[in-house]
């Protein structure tokens, strides 16, 4: 059945060319401030970059799925001679490093893609990365294939929240933001 197509939105990272500026957590912690632009807190930014300056590693990373205990599955890397620590490339929200929780709710986080209305020419992360490490890209593919794809950024974030904290708790904190807006 040809249901028509479907974009996809993602953002591509070249590591080689990061400079560890930090300039997109700022961006990303003030675009989704409350109201937007009136505080920055990389804290509360939804891409972090995993540093080590002795051995020249940037990584910026998106926050992903939340997850209640850390894995056992570290590994240090190396590619193309050079390495990278343990959890460098790992999106998760989890409790053994302090990105992608919310400082004050402690809810994670999760990049949204700067979700808004009217939409972006292209996210906020990306609009100030004079080094073009992070690229925007959309593709189109038709919308069989789409529905194959992972639940969307949305979805995975309300999921995860419901199981955390149940859907009740959820909702309520949700009616709370709106009526504080
Ligand atoms: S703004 Fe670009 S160069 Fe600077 S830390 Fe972020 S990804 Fe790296
Ligand atoms: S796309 Fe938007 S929400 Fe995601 S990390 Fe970049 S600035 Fe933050």
């Amino acid at each position: 059945m040809n249901l028509g197509m479907k974009i996809i939105r993602e953002i591509l990272v070249d590591v080689d060319k990061c400079t560890g500026c930090r300039a997109c957590e700022m961006a990303c912690s003030a675009f989704h401030s409350n109201p937007k632009f009136s505080s920055i807190n990389p804290a509360k930014a939804r891409i972090r970059v995993v540093s080590n300056e002795l051995t020249d590693e940037y990584v910026p990373i998106f926050a992903g799925n939340h997850t209640k205990s850390g894995c056992d599955g570290r590994h240090v890397y190396t590619v193309d001679g050079k390495t990278y620590s343990e959890c460098s490339f790992c999106r998760a929200s989890c409790p053994t490093r302090d990105y992608f929780i919310e400082p004050d709710s402690r809810f994670p986080l999760k990049c949204d893609m700067c979700e808004s209305t009217p939409a972006l020419k292209q996210p906020w992360c990306v609009e100030v990365c004079g080094e073009h490490a992070l690229v925007y890209s959309e593709r189109e593919v038709p919308r069989e294939q789409a529905a194959q794809e992972p639940l969307g950024q949305l979805e995975i974030g309300l999921q995860t929240l419901m199981k955390q904290h149940g859907m009740e708790a959820v909702i309520a904190r949700l009616k709370q933001i709106v009526k504080e807006k």
